[in-house]
């Protein structure tokens, strides 16, 4: 069975402090999610006034195939300010655990049963389908659980939400919790995580595993604190794992990942971090020799899949850990050759450089240190025939960077 991505880039996503999208923004957005193939967009929360109603009717009517829902408290001004917006479906939220039951909103359990109860209908007669977002549920007791689902399904709801609000579960309570709801209801059920321990993603394929038939993200994670489910890991994720739990499941193509990727990261104002897995700039990048000898000897000793299909190619570059070939072969490539000894001179000189600079140097940069490495010998040749003559030690002056190089390289 398919598994529908339903991503809350626009609505949980913009939740992130400091990030706000614009209303253009927001429809690029809309427009390469649905072109990459999400199939269901959350869009934003309508209670917030007139310009985000504005925006999400104008994604509505921009967006052919994806469908898109709102996101709304139980509150029936909340659901009458969906009018008129084009949307599909409304997810209807309230609090199910007794911490947020009784302290956020001072209401009991028969309080939530009845508020769903009515609300789910108002939405219905507004002509929406209804998703009843199970707020806090990782805190909830599963008994009132199945109670919320059960009221659901009678009010006439279509779905129900798990949401880890809090980022508190892991994968194996994940697996038994969300199997124990999709058992007992014959609503289609939803998981929402939340990353504070990091393990969203991971949460969100065991409630796939579990039989989940939607699933929320956000690309690049973004959402409320450490943010949500990362789109382009719950994709990659499922292409890889090649268990036959998951290939096939989302009609997603992962090559377009990068590209939605970048587009969301400029939109936040959040560049992605050099190492995030799948579109960090820095991910199939090798600088070991152990790992540089074995990926030249064939690609798969040291790929866990194949960054082509991201668009991307694996890139070798010098560093503290580089083996002597890989310093001769990049160095031959730029038409310099080094000997043994020269070498493993500049296997030092690279430590110490990037000691210094923490980053590898750039193939331009390479050959200017080595080229000053060369003229450093030089340079001491043509010292030691001046000492010999005027009998005196040498100057050095070095730039600071190149100064400790400069030392090694006269071996000191
Ligand atoms: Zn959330």
């Amino acid at each position: 069975m398919a598994v529908i991505i339903n991503d809350t880039t626009l609505r949980d996503g913009e939740q992130t402090a400091g990030v706000a999208f614009t209303p253009e923004e927001k429809l690029a957005i809309a427009a390469k999610l649905e072109a990459v193939g999400v199939p269901e967009l959350e869009i934003g929360i309508p209670a917030m006034g007139a310009r985000e109603r504005e925006v999400m009717g104008a994604i509505t009517a921009s967006l052919t195939t994806t469908q898109t829902m709102a996101w709304c408290r139980m509150v029936a001004d909340d659901i009458y300010a969906c009018r008129g917006l084009g949307l599909d479906w409304v997810d209807l939220s309230i609090p199910v655990s007794p911490q947020q039951m009784q302290h956020k909103l001072g209401i009991g359990r028969a309080e939530v049963l009845s508020r769903i109860q009515h609300h789910v209908r108002v939405a219905l007669d507004e002509g929406l389908k209804v998703c009843v977002g199970m707020e806090d549920a990782s805190r909830a007791d599963p008994a009132f659980l199945y109670q919320v689902a059960e009221q659901a399904e009678l009010a006439g709801a279509s779905r129900v939400r798990f949401a880890d609000t809090l980022g508190i579960l892991d994968p194996f309570t994940t697996e038994e919790t969300i199997s124990g709801l999709v058992d007992y209801t014959g609503l289609q059920v939803e998981m929402h995580a939340h990353n504070d321990l990091g393990l969203a993603t991971a949460n969100t394929l065991a409630a796939i595993t579990a039989g989940a038939h939607s699933v929320n993200t956000t690309v690049n994670g973004l959402g409320e604190r450490a943010g949500n489910a990362p789109l382009e890991e719950v994709v990659m994720a499922m292409e890889v794992i090649r268990q036959g739990r998951y290939r096939g499941k989302v009609g997603i193509s992962v090559s377009t990942l990068p590209e939605i990727c970048d587009q969301v990261a400029a939109a936040a104002g959040r560049s992605i971090c050099q190492q995030k897995c799948i579109v960090g700039q820095n991910v199939f990048t090798h600088e070991s020799g152990i790992h540089v000898d074995g990926l030249l000897k064939h690609p798969e000793n040291y790929q866990g899949f194949d960054p082509a299909l991201l668009g991307r190619q694996h890139a070798l570059v010098l560093g503290k850990h580089s083996g002597k070939q890989a310093i001769k072969n990049l160095c031959l490539a730029q038409g310099i050759y080094l000997d043994d000894s020269q070498c493993e001179h500049f296997r030092t000189i690279l430590a110490l450089w990037v000691e210094a600079n923490k980053h590898s140097p750039s193939p331009e940069q390479v050959v200017e240190l080595v080229k000053h490495h060369l003229k450093e010998n030089l340079k001491k040749q043509e010292q030691e025939s001046r000492s010999e003559r005027l009998k005196v030690l040498p100057q050095c002056h070095h730039p600071r960077n190149h100064a400790g190089l400069a030392n090694i390289a006269e071996g000191e």
